[in-house]
């Protein structure tokens, strides 16, 4: 599915090929409530980084989050770079050289209207603030800290895999 996004004052839009386009794993960590998470969480959807078009890219700017280290205070700077409009502060996509094939742009930035995820997960939520309350339907999974499948099992397993180019 081809994907169209932008950033809220539109000075940044990008396009890009997404084979795994439903918005369903909510995230609730610190990053993602502090950066794009105003409800509480935020989501990510799988898409191909080859297909990445950018028009407006010199109003792009990355945060790379510092991590630390619960047990040994030791701080390091994430490998994961979160990109946002430096005009109007809207995320747009993660991108992690793990990963350097995909690129996870956020569903908020994204224009094109989303298919709609029969079920959802919801993930870190060990690290949810206390006044998010998790809106999970029976068939939801949740987990504490990171789920049991990636976005691409998921779109498997439910046969919404989209294999068009
Ligand atoms: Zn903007
Ligand atoms: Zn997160």
């Amino acid at each position: 599915m081809l994907l169209a996004g932008s950033c809220h004052c539109g000075a940044v839009h990008f396009r890009v090929n997404s084979p795994h386009p439903y918005p369903f794993c909510l995230c609730y960590c610190s990053i993602c409530r502090k950066t794009a998470g105003g409800g509480g969480y935020a989501i990510n959807l799988g898409a191909e980084f080859e297909t990445l078009e950018v028009e407006g890219r010199e109003h792009i700017r990355e945060y790379r989050a510092r991590l630390r280290d619960e047990e040994t205070g030791k701080e390091t700077v994430s490998e994961a770079r979160r990109s946002f409009c430096a005009e109007c502060g809207s995320a747009l996509w993660l991108w992690s050289p793990r990963w350097p094939e995909l690129v996870h742009p956020h569903a908020s930035a994204i224009d094109t209207p989303l298919p709609v995820p029969p079920e959802r997960t919801h993930i870190m939520l060990g690290s949810k603030a206390p006044w998010v309350v998790v809106h999970a339907d029976p068939r939801d999974k949740l987990f504490d800290e990171y789920p049991d499948e990636s976005l691409a099992q998921w779109h498997q397993r439910l046969g919404l895999e989209d294999t068009e180019d």
